[in-house]
């Protein structure tokens, strides 16, 4: 059994539909469960209406015609999603009328889009001559906890998955980034979570392997945007790819692998439009190739907050209360460092606002609390850095010479990755420097 999974991208339109049809039927001997996320932009599509019909707008059309439209051309029947758009259509009402939108009705607003695309994708395959059968996740038992809009699954509920999957006639075409809280609420998995949901029903399913079916060649050595000569690499370990999902490659969730990894099933990314291509593999086993390192990534616009105390404190003690209470505003910590009597600490783009704001007012009880923004996280991936004596001389090396000046360098125990902190404005020259010691 495999898992097969095709992002939004990849089912955008009838003819790359019909492409992930071929891709499908290709696999048959090895039983494939299919997980799709929702057409195109379509979750972006409903979170724009859900925030229309909180200002007082009710605008549905452009979703409407736009699955209205891909029914046509594939030659399905409108009446097929009419139910579902009617539901949309009453929630949607129902956010116009109270004018409020907490997360809990965003996550049933998005699951539409999910829930529209199983539907599609099966009938589409069952008019294909492979008969399938569309099954919300959340049906089968994909429990969650309660946070909604990135909720993880509960442990323990794979057996009830395999069982739902095993009960479905046909091939089972599965919604991907939905689960399903205690009280029965519809949960999401965070954006892009489709493969989160592949890699729990692979290890739910012990599948031969995941595929990630996206609009990429793979996983590549750095962002191709920005360098050109960016290649794709056929192999990755486990670890690699987890800090590259982690620092910042958008090809992966960074969840995805860990359901992968506890059950040691390998995960494929391949690209949909060009299907003949290997793609990555992603294995358990560490991965060495003859070059320096695997990949370059970075996370841009990231919050650098420094303490500075006076000697009244030691830097263990600003340390863990900084710490506290962060972790009291929920704020997470991509790196750290600390001296004497100065603590700085890295937090990720999406806590901003007033919630940052409090924290730093709390912080400032420890001493003096500034926060500098637009910083970017640069990493460089590889088994490789293990085993050699003068990573982090060749990096620097790199940067001084072209005038990069970085921040905050630090190793992970683990020894295969170096990351440290520019400038936004500094990333592209940062990547390019280091890409040249990867490829
Ligand atoms: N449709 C969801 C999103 O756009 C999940 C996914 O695409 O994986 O985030
Ligand atoms: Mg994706």
């Amino acid at each position: 059994m495999i898992v097969m999974k095709f992002g939004g991208s990849s089912i955008a339109t009838p003819q790359r539909i019909h492409r992930c049809i071929d891709l499908v039927r290709a696999e048959l001997e090895n039983d494939p469960v299919v997980v799709v996320s929702a057409h195109g932009k379509t979750t972006n599509e409903l979170i724009a209406a859900a925030d229309r019909a909180m200002e007082g707008t009710l605008e549905l059309a452009s979703i409407l015609d736009y699955h209205g439209s891909l029914l046509d051309e594939l030659g399905l029947e409108r009446e097929l999603i009419g139910p579902l758009t009617e539901q949309l259509h009453a929630f949607l009402q129902g956010v116009n009328l109270i004018r409020e939108l907490t997360p809990r009705t965003l996550d049933h607003i998005m699951s539409f889009g999910e829930r529209l695309s199983t539907r599609i994708i099966a009938a589409a395959l069952s008019k294909a001559g492979v008969p399938a059968t569309a099954i919300n996740a959340y049906e089968i038992g994909l429990l969650t906890d309660a946070r909604h809009g990135s909720a993880s699954p509960l442990p323990g509920i794979s057996e009830q998955i395999a069982a739902g999957i095993s009960q479905a006639e046909g091939l089972p075409v599965v919604t991907g980034f939905l689960g399903r809280n205690a009280r029965g609420d519809i949960t999401t998995l965070g954006r892009s979570g489709s493969d989160f949901t592949a890699s729990i029903l692979g290890a739910a399913l012990g599948a031969q392997e995941v595929q990630i079916w996206t609009d990429v060649d793979g996983v590549m050595t750095c962002d191709p945007s920005l360098d050109p000569s960016a290649q794709s690499l056929r192999r990755l370990s486990f670890d690699e790819a987890s800090e590259l999902a982690y620092y910042g490659a958008e090809i992966l969730h960074p969840s995805t692998l860990v359901p992968a990894i506890h059950a040691g099933i390998p995960v494929r990314v391949l690209n949909t439009l060009h299907p003949q291509d290997e793609g990555t593999l992603i294995v358990p086993e560490p991965v060495h190739s003859p070059r320096y390192a695997k990949s370059i990534v970075y996370k841009e616009d990231v919050n650098l907050i420094t303490i500075a105390s006076p000697r009244l404190m030691s830097a263990v003690q600003i340390l863990s209360k900084a710490f506290d209470i962060l972790s009291l505003h929920a704020i997470g910590v991509h790196m750290a460092t600390t001296s004497e009597a100065t603590v700085s600490m890295v937090t990720d783009r999406s806590y901003s606002g007033a919630e940052l704001e409090s924290a730093i007012a709390a912080l400032a009880e420890l001493g003096e609390a500034t926060v500098e923004h637009g910083k970017a996280i640069i990493c460089v991936i590889g088994e490789e850095l293990k085993g050699q004596v003068d990573v982090l001389g060749r990096v620097f090396g790199n940067l001084t010479a072209r005038g990069i000046k970085a921040r905050m360098v630090s190793q992970s125990a683990s020894e295969i990755n170096v990351a440290f902190l520019v400038d936004n404005s500094q990333i592209e020259e940062s990547v390019k420097a280091l890409h040249a010691l990867v490829v």
